[in-house]
């Protein structure tokens, strides 16, 4: 390491000495990226995206960082998610962590058909109706997309207002894949939230626009105790994230939706002392 990076090291830990991933109390020892550098074409990833992190929640994620790179980069229309030729290296690397998990993903030659019809997709000459098929959704891919989406929103809210998110506070999750996108040109689930003010910031590194491939809407309320955080990975996946460091408070409106019957389908809950976690 060069004199230059470890001052810049020092000055980094100096202004950000807590991780960020586990309620701020840790001393932080290692720069963690999130989203990871890997899920960005040729490892250009977004300026100020980068978190001070204890050891264990740097690398305890590292497989699942490695998934969702992947799944991050698939696109039903174009192959703008492999411009830099990474995409196999990373399937490589999914198959080696994850046996048999590829194989899964894949439909099958009868599901690949009638999803295709579904979705108005057609194999261009000499591509089979599972080349070009919609991929499964397996447990793999939830928990990789739970444990991610987890640090995003401590990153982000970190970002945002130079606070860790406490261990007690409660988060949230809803994800989507493109089939919204495929069937209906976009992500419905937005439009729900459309109304609600929050930041867009520019995603970019050396003015480059990077937001094909991540882009987010963060929404704080004014004491910054509750949270939505909307994001959009290419044309591949998007996610809602509610949370709030108050415990009790997002998990008793959870149960009012639940008790009214209301179908707004099922969250994820990526942290709350009272509910069940479906993620450890
Ligand atoms: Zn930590």
């Amino acid at each position: 390491m060069g004199i230059a990076t470890r001052k810049r090291r020092e000055a980094f830990f100096q202004k950000n000495p807590h991780c960020v991933f586990c309620g701020g109390g840790t001393p932080a020892t290692t720069v963690e990226h999130c989203p990871p550098r890997a899920m960005f074409q040729n490892r250009h990833w977004p300026e100020g995206f980068e978190f001070p992190s204890c050891d264990n929640c740097n690398h305890g994620t590292a497989d699942h960082d490695l998934l969702v790179s992947m799944i991050a980069r698939m696109d039903p229309f174009t192959e703008a998610g492999d411009r830099d030729g990474k995409l196999n290296g990373l399937m490589h690397g999914v198959h080696k962590q994850f046996p048999g998990l590829l194989q899964k993903m894949l439909p099958s030659a009868v599901e690949a058909r009638r999803s295709n019809r579904e979705f108005g997709i057609s194999p261009d000459p000499g591509q089979t109706h599972q080349e070009v098929g919609v991929v499964n959704v397996t447990d793999e891919m939830r928990e990789a997309v739970c444990v991610f989406a987890r640090k995003l929103a401590k990153g982000t809210y970190y970002l945002h207002t130079q606070q860790s998110f406490p261990n007690e506070g409660c988060l949230l999750l809803k994800w989507f894949t493109n089939s919204d996108l495929l069937l209906d040109g976009r992500y419905t689930t937005f439009d729900l939230l459309q109304h609600m003010a929050g930041e867009v910031p520019p995603i970019q590194r050396s003015g480059r626009y990077l937001g094909d491939q991540f882009e987010y809407k963060l929404s704080l309320s004014p004491d910054s105790d509750i949270l939505a955080l909307q994001a959009i990975f290419g044309k591949a996946f998007g996610l809602v994230i509610f949370g709030c460091t108050i415990p009790g408070k997002l998990e008793a409106s959870i149960e009012r939706l639940r008790e009214q019957n209301q179908n707004d389908g099922p969250f994820a809950v990526l942290q709350s002392r009272s509910l069940r976690n479906q993620i450890e």
